[in-house]
């Protein structure tokens, strides 16, 4: 029988575990919350309960499995096994995850950031198969990309590579990024940007129906009063989104010219903004490349679904091999 994939995903609120087969179809999967609050001895410990448990449910051992593939919300050092830092889970501060992980198996484990996680799984189980090359693009909180390059995940030297959100767009920017600078893609064109964005915007004179509440806190500003207000026809949400979208529409503009890649695939919780969002994007990426472009280039939403952390977790496994 072909090995299976273990994949688990391990995020802020969230840790779910799965067992997937070779193409990307998930077999089982188990969902807790109970990781929140525990130090990552004990989360690791978790985790391997978690994995054993799955595998006696559906009559199976270790042996069944390929190898365990882990997708962790934070900075990771790849090549060590190690969670530098991650701000949505207590401790985990330069911690040998890997290794720990490892001490319950006999199977490999591997373990990578959720980006470069999601970017393999699209790779070998979503839009991006049958392409040697291509560009996953997370738009959600912050900005990242992951990159593939003849079939394999470029990390850079320790791992650190994609974190396109860091790029700067606009030096004279008053909009500062939660690593200092200011003008970073991400401090402009990710969720951490629309409180103040929608402020700045809405004291341009750009009318808003929910800024002529006298209660009104910008800081509730997120990417769901902006769907609602896209809804609304809000003026001031339009041009929030339009101006997230163009810087947005740079930051692809800066890949395709690092890159040349003929594919970028676009992933997360902005992109449910909707054609508004996505068509100004494409948009300003076209205006900008003008008669540079010499290749076919797509630029298209993944559609991997809520899983696909989960299956590029999996996926990781396939990467090393
Ligand atoms: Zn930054």
């Amino acid at each position: 029988m072909e090995k299976l994939l273990c994949g688990v995903d391990l995020g802020g609120t969230k840790l779910a575990v799965g067992l997937v087969d070779q193409e990307g179809g998930m077999l089982d999967k188990a969902v807790t919350y109970d990781h929140v609050d525990k130090d990552e001895d004990s989360v690791v410990k978790l985790i391997a309960e978690s994995i054993r448990t799955m595998l006696i449910n559906n009559h199976l051992t270790e042996s069944a499995l390929e190898g365990i593939g882990v997708g962790v919300a934070g900075h990771i050092n790849y090549r060590k096994g190690m969670v530098i830092t991650t701000s949505n889970l207590r401790g985990f501060r330069n911690y040998p995850f890997r290794e720990k992980l490892q001490a319950y198996f006999d199977v490999p484990v591997v373990m990578d950031n959720d980006a470069n996680a999601q970017t393999y799984g699209t790779f070998r189980f979503g839009a991006g198969r049958g392409y040697n090359d291509m560009i996953f693009m997370t738009l959600s909180t912050g900005i990242g990309i992951g990159i593939i390059i003849d079939g394999k995940l470029y990390r850079g030297f320790t791992g650190t590579a994609g974190e396109l959100g860091h790029t700067i767009v606009e030096p004279g920017s008053s909009m500062r990024c939660t690593c200092g600078n200011y003008g970073c893609l991400m401090a402009l064109a990710g969720g951490i940007a629309l409180p103040e964005l929608y402020e700045k915007t809405v004291k341009k004179g750009i009318k808003s129906t929910y800024a002529v509440r006298k209660d009104f806190d910008y800081q509730s500003v997120d990417g769901k009063i902006l769907k609602e207000g896209l809804k609304k026809g809000d003026p001031a949400t339009v041009a929030v989104v339009k101006e997230m979208a163009r810087y947005t529409g740079i930051g692809i503009y800066n890949i395709f010219q690092i890159f040349n890649p003929p594919l970028i695939l676009l992933g997360g919780g902005l992109l449910e903004l909707g054609d508004l969002y996505f068509n100004e994007i494409r948009k300003t990426f076209y205006d900008l490349v003008k008669e540079m472009l010499f290749d076919p280039i797509e630029i298209k939403i993944s559609r991997l679904g809520p899983d696909s952390g989960l299956l590029g977790a999996a996926a990781l496994i396939l990467e090393r091999s």
